[in-house]
């Protein structure tokens, strides 16, 4: 098959992991950052182009598209459904899962556990919406952060307050969650490839810190899953519609709920912690998957 892999750095590791496992399975593949990508909009043909050529004859692209270029990420992947090329995860299912409200919305729409969450655009009922979050401790995060940048742990009902009204100053988006202590600053990632999760770890946080991010000095380690854990992780990739997902969890007493469910899932941490060849499971998948015309949605949305 010849494979192009959308991705801006064809030196980050997942990117050239990606690369390797394709190359080692028969396949031609090609990296393309898709900021250098343009494209005709046209009924009849469609056409993309990437520095000076027509990109044609692609079986399958692998969607790498890093948050701070979701909306022209998204548009290039769009582009190449509406060709007919195989993507592996839409172009709608990326855009659901970079809102992280819309994203618990659907999942709370399908009886996924989740942690308490609430959203308001005024700040004149803070108050209230701290009383409906559970009250303080609380978790306060921007609405498209990442990394664990914008992730505030607030003890005060005081403290939550002033997070809030600062935030809302600068008129960011920000979700108010109940702050899920029994995890222990750990979480637990889902690596999931179509209806399987091929690989899981625990993230631990640093000392003193509740945030597990790997990013933030956090450390992985294998995790087992328990079968609940398993079927929540599955089936949150299905109802955003991802075929390829990174699902968070969290150990909660009342079972474990997920935080995120994210579309461009690092396979670094992943594949050290758990001695795995992810990136081969994700080519393998592509190689049963793969159909001209087969994306679901043919770039609508
Ligand atoms: P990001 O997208 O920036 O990674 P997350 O929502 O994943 O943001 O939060 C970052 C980290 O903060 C999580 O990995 C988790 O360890 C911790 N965390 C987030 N929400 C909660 C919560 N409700 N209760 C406890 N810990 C949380
Ligand atoms: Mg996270």
């Amino acid at each position: 098959m010849k494979i192009a892999v959308l991705s801006r750095n064809p030196k980050l590791y997942s990117t050239s992991r990606l690369v390797e496992a394709a190359t080692e399975l028969g396949h031609e593949v090609r990296v393309c950052d898709p900021l250098l990508c343009y494209m005709t909009i046209a009924s009849q043909r469609p056409t993309i182009h990437y520095k000076g050529e027509e990109l044609t004859g692609f079986d399958a692209i692998i969607p790498r598209i890093g948050a701070s270029i979701t909306f022209y990420g998204t548009a290039v992947v769009r582009q190449l459904e509406m060709m007919g090329v195989y993507s592996l995860n839409e172009s709608v299912a990326i855009s659901r899962s970079r809102d992280k409200l819309r994203s618990l919305q659907l999942l709370a729409r399908k009886g996924i556990g989740l942690p308490v969450t609430g959203f308001a655009s005024s700040t004149k009922y803070t108050k209230d919406l701290i009383k409906l979050a559970g009250g303080a401790p609380l978790v306060i995060k921007l609405l498209e952060g990442t990394q664990g940048i914008g992730v505030v742990l607030a003890e005060t009902g005081k403290a939550a307050e002033s997070v809030i009204e600062a935030f809302r100053g600068l008129k960011e988006n920000i979700l108010v969650q109940e702050f899920i202590k029994e995890a222990g600053g750990s979480d637990i990632r889902c690596f999931v490839i179509g209806d399987k999760v091929v690989a899981a770890m625990k993230r631990q946080g640093a000392e003193g810190e509740f945030r597990s991010n790997l990013h933030r000095g956090g450390n992985a380690s294998i995790a087992k899953l328990t079968p609940e854990e398993r079927s929540t992780a599955v089936r949150a990739a299905r109802i955003m519609g991802l075929s390829v997902a990174g699902v968070d969890l969290l150990r909660s007493n009342h079972g474990p709920v997920v935080m995120e469910v994210n579309s461009s899932p690092g396979l670094k941490g992943i594949e050290e912690a758990t001695g795995k060849d992810v990136a081969g499971m994700i080519i393998k998948f592509i190689e049963k998957q793969a159909k001209p015309g087969k994306t679901g949605t043919r770039g609508k949305g």
